[in-house]
């Protein structure tokens, strides 16, 4: 008999904890609760636990687990935190990052914004957040997440799952002083390095570049032109 979902979630869990790409209880919790069954297409279900990228349409992937739960980790988020993502794809990665800045059960509740280019994808987003109870915790938001989303600035935390030539100066506008960007900079399907960005007290980007990433392209008004 095949696992159930919930057993392969508890053991992908367990690999990049053994890997220490997960090393803090919160990002660990939130990677046992969300179901990522949920979020990818049907006929990807029974790979819904494999570490890789899987296709959600529109030629766009859910990046692989080991890379949310990294990402996760890096952006240092916290209960309460207003967080905006640039890539809502299919809406998996916002609700890791919702279930830790607004667990269910905590009085100061933080929300996660997220942008999505692809009308179909935003639609997507939408409808698997709603299915899995995150509607109340994620905002979908049709359009060009390399403007940002000045209506709900400014934020303590931003991360974007496509790669983009640079970091948007919308983004860096919208970032609260000491809040995080992490974001991959490079070519649109190669050369590119994660980069963690914090803001300074005087409003100055200070980061690091950590380690080679692939992406799908940033498009956009800040993006690549593909
Ligand atoms: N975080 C997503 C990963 C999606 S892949 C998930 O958990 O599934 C990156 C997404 O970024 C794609 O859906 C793509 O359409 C979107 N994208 C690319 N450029 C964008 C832009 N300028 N604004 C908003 N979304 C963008």
């Amino acid at each position: 008999m095949r696992e159930s979902f919930e057993e392969q979630r508890r053991k992908a869990v367990e690999d990049l904890k053994a890997q220490g790409v997960i090393r803090s209880r919160k990002v660990e919790e939130a990677m046992l609760r969300v179901p990522r069954e949920k979020f990818v297409p049907e006929k990807f279900r029974s790979q819904a636990y494999l570490d890789t990228p899987l296709p959600i349409g529109w030629g766009q992937t859910v990046s692989a687990l080991h890379m949310v739960a990294l990402m996760c980790e890096l952006l240092e988020l916290e209960v309460g935190h207003r967080v905006f993502e640039v890539g809502a794809g299919c809406g998996y990665h916002a609700a890791v990052v919702a279930e830790i800045v607004a667990p269910k059960e905590a009085e100061n509740l933080g929300h996660v914004y997220t942008v999505e280019i692809v009308k179909e994808l935003a639609d997507l987003a939408r409808r698997n957040l709603e299915g899995a109870s995150y509607a109340g915790r994620v905002t979908v938001i049709h359009g060009d997440g390399s403007l940002g989303f000045p209506e709900q600035a400014p934020y303590d935390r931003i991360f974007v799952t496509a790669a983009s030539p640079g970091i948007p100066p919308p983004l860096a506008q919208q970032l609260k002083p000491g809040g995080i960007i992490v974001i991959p900079v490079g070519d649109p399907y190669s050369n590119q390095v994660l980069r963690v960005a914090r803001k300074q007290p005087d409003g100055k980007l200070s980061w690091e570049d950590l380690l080679g990433v692939a992406f799908v392209p940033l498009r956009g008004t800040y993006g690549h032109r593909v």
